[in-house]
């Protein structure tokens, strides 16, 4: 290519008609739209985005960025808070032309392409009265959620979103397509569950589906005064409480939705919102004691079909906001973290900003730490600080409150993070974040990416076997 040439005019001219997605430049009309991640902070100009639409045109995105040299980004649902899914001067390889999403009520299982979001899955899953764990909100792509671990409203009863991972469709670096599974290529089935998209391009995803369809699900909201004895309470009382009841505690402020009381809008509180997938007839009793402890502002939980519960923040953390992410693992709460989690719920810098503490016990326990990348099953907790707003004159305010909390909370947490909660953090974080299990994945990477062509992501670096 020479200097004159552009990589998107070098792309149309190799790639030609053999292309059946779409290829754009800097220039074309789209581009800014096609560079557009969730995370409106992250302000990227790739030389190259191609929006493949089946494996042909990712086999020969790869092979273009590698020919050229240009740094390769993979795209899901564009939702990492880092921005992995996009790059400066190189090529972004999109799947959101990749996302059909099957299921098959017979066998209960749920087939999504790679580019697909859990509003997809959703869509596809309830009608037959099915849904697998994924996330909290549905706009989120499976592909990152999933490589990355997936924690959830389901993840106590049936685990995290790699737990039921069946088998994945996989473009390798050089180009050749891999199954992984259980009894195909089991060493790269156990590195994506966990390791991000450092081994490849998933093409498909296949999960076992449970019968979920409707849940008991929505908040319970206290003052914010206190918030040191809810979650003292909520962290005895989850750990015992059946798996079918998920969990999560936060420290946010009531949105103005119209399903919340316009008395609370504003205000700021702690609660925990929460997800019961089992009996019905059961859910009064599960609720009593959430209900009555610390006499709170609303116990807002009733029937939600799943999907409904998955969409319940879309509208509120809607694409285009400004997003500063920190996270840790965490076991236990001492009184002096505790203090922390109150001082910085007082601070709490704007409306859409909030810290989340996911419950990660339960089911996700029943997995070992050496069974998949995700190295903190004996963790109780994963935590996300987000600090987030509109309007980007705010950016330094909102990272600023994310960044000092995080130092002050830190130090009691297990030492690293849910890769999928973190922003673009360096290599030390990530080794901290995979513990025990990275050397592993080194090696796996040095077997099946050993010059690193994925690279742009929570980098695993490859070790020669
Ligand atoms: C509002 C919000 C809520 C969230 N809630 C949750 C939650 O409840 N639970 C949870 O676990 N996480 C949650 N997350 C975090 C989320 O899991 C990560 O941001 C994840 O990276 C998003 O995946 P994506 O495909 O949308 O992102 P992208 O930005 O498209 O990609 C992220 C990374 O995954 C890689 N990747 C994506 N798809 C593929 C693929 N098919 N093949 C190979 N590599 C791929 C990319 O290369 C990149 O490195 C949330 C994020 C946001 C913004």
């Amino acid at each position: 290519m020479s200097t004159q040439t552009t990589a998107a005019d070098a792309a149309r001219q190799e790639l030609g008609p053999g292309f059946s997605g779409t290829l754009i430049g800097p220039g074309d009309s789209g581009y800014d739209e096609a560079r557009a991640v969730f995370n409106a902070m992250i302000d990227r100009r790739p030389a190259l985005i191609a929006q493949c639409r089946n494996t042909a045109d990712v086999k020969a995105t790869i092979a273009f960025a590698r020919e050229h040299d240009l740094l390769l980004a993979v795209r899901g649902g564009g939702h990492n808070g880092g921005g992995l899914g996009v790059v400066d001067d190189g090529v972004v390889l999109d799947l959101s032309g990749l996302s059909s999403v099957e299921v098959d009520p017979a066998k209960r299982t749920i087939r999504a392409g790679g580019g697909a979001t859990w509003n997809m899955v959703d869509a596809a899953a309830h009608p037959h009265g099915l849904s697998t764990p994924s996330g909290i909100i549905s706009s989120t792509g499976v592909g990152g959620l999933t490589l990355g671990g997936g924690i959830g409203h389901l993840s106590r009863k049936y685990g995290l979103t790699i737990d039921n991972l069946l088998e994945a469709d996989v473009i390798l670096a050089d180009g050749t397509e891999a199954r992984a599974s259980a009894d195909e290529n089991p060493d790269l089935f156990w590195a994506i569950r966990g390791g991000g998209g450092n081994f490849g391009v998933v093409t498909s995803f296949t999960f076992r589906a449970h019968p979920v369809s409707i849940v008991q699900a929505g908040p319970t909201f206290w003052p914010l005064e206190q918030t040191a004895e809810v979650m003292r309470w909520w962290s005895d009382f989850i750990r015992q409480a059946p798996r079918e009841l998920n969990g999560f505690f936060t420290t946010m402020t009531v949105p103005p939705a119209d399903f919340l009381p316009a008395e609370l809008h504003f205000r700021k509180v702690c609660g925990v919102i929460w997800c019961y997938c089992g009996d019905e007839d059961k859910a009064a009793e599960v609720f009593a004691e959430p209900q009555q402890f610390g006499n709170p502002l609303l116990h807002g939980v009733g029937p939600v079909p799943f999907p409904a519960l998955q969409s319940l923040f879309d509208g509120f953390y809607s694409p285009g906001l400004q997003w500063y992410w920190r996270a840790d693992f965490v076991k236990e709460f001492p009184d002096a973290a505790i203090e922390q989690h109150v001082e910085f719920g007082e601070k709490l810098p704007t409306l859409h900003s909030a810290m989340h503490m996911y419950p990660i016990d339960g089911a996700v326990h029943d997995v070992a730490n050496s069974d998949t990348p995700f190295g903190y099953r004996d963790a109780n907790w994963a935590e996300v600080i987000v600090g987030v707003d509109p309007d980007p004159a705010n950016a330094s305010l909102v990272r600023d409150w994310t960044v000092d909390y995080w130092d002050a909370t830190h130090p009691y947490s297990a030492g690293g993070a849910y890769v999928n909660f973190m922003m673009d953090e360096g290599h030390a974080r990530v080794r901290a974040s995979y513990g025990a299990n990275y050397d592993r994945l080194a090696k796996t990477k040095g077997e099946y990416d050993p010059e690193n062509v994925f690279r742009v992501n929570q980098n695993i670096e490859p070790k020669a076997a």
